[in-house]
């Protein structure tokens, strides 16, 4: 029986690859379409979770992450003290807010499979938590990091997805891989610490379940200081949009700083955690 869905489903497949390559669509177009028609979960840290809860579920088919161009990252204290998980809302606001969406893919050598094993080989199985970010830099000088290859361990970086200033979401690292967006670091939540360490090389990090998004910093945010001018009310709108289409719980959004262990990261500055909260609310 299996092997007559696996024949029918292939030559399905093969008839949608033609027709689509006589459409003219690219060649990454039809790799999409080969990737969603694997059957592999978008999500695959949640793969070792028997118990299909109704949570480890909404992860494992992040839908509307998946339809997006690219199918396809409280130690301090948590920034939303207090809120409440919305795994059962719905993705749409009441508003109709939907951002503009571009992909810029990052170069593969930028990121990496998710683990379902540490480099010790226990099994990890861990909740996804969504990590804010800010790039102090422009975006587009962002986007040119992720995209140049990087051979060197040390050198690879990327994140999921990063917000422009007009709030643009731009897509770099398909949801369902790891991006590198965090070095030494831990998420403290009700599970108590999590962090994965996937390469005896380096220190733990949280990007093994991290999805990772950043907004473009403002001029006045391009060197190091304290704080700067902060973020628009588009790139505040549309990142709620982006962290509601993650079905994460409100308790596992942090942010960079919060989860960093190397003591140099102060990632999102000037971020208006109470603004955010309140929109991803409407969710
Ligand atoms: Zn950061």
């Amino acid at each position: 029986m299996k092997l007559i869905q696996t024949a029918v489903g292939r030559s399905l497949l093969l008839g949608l690859i033609t027709l689509v390559m006589i459409l003219g669509l690219s060649r990454g177009a039809i790799a999409k379409i080969a990737s969603w028609s694997s059957g592999v979960p978008p999500i695959l840290i949640s793969q070792s979770n028997e118990d299909s809860s109704a949570s480890a579920q909404s992860i494992r088919q992040p839908v509307m992450l998946r339809g997006m161009p690219l199918p396809e990252p409280p130690f301090p204290e948590p920034i939303l003290p207090g809120a409440t998980p919305f795994w059962a809302g719905t993705t749409t606001s009441p508003s109709g807010y939907v951002p503009r969406q571009e992909s810029a893919p990052a170069h593969p050598t930028n990121y990496g499979e998710r683990f379902t094993q540490d480099a010790n080989g226990r099994n990890v199985s861990n909740d996804l938590i969504v990590v804010i970010h800010e790039t102090v830099g422009s975006a587009s000088s962002a986007i040119n990091t992720f995209q140049t290859p990087h051979p060197r361990d040390e050198d690879q970086v990327s994140y999921h997805s990063l917000i422009k200033q007009d709030g643009t979401v731009v897509y770099i690292v398909p949801p369902e891989m790891r991006a590198f967006g965090a070095g030494s670091s831990v998420f403290e939540g009700a599970n108590g610490s999590e962090t994965v360490q996937t390469n005896p090389a380096f220190a733990s990090s949280v990007n093994n379940f991290a999805y990772h998004t950043s907004l473009e910093s403002p001029a006045d945010g391009r060197g190091n200081s304290r704080g700067h001018s902060g973020y628009t009310e588009a790139q505040y709108q549309s990142l709620a949009w982006v962290v509601a289409q993650t079905h994460v719980a409100n308790q596992r959004i942090t942010t960079h700083q919060a989860v960093d262990r190397s003591g140099t990261r102060r990632d999102p500055r000037s971020f208006n955690a109470q603004r955010f909260i309140e929109l991803l609310n409407t969710y």
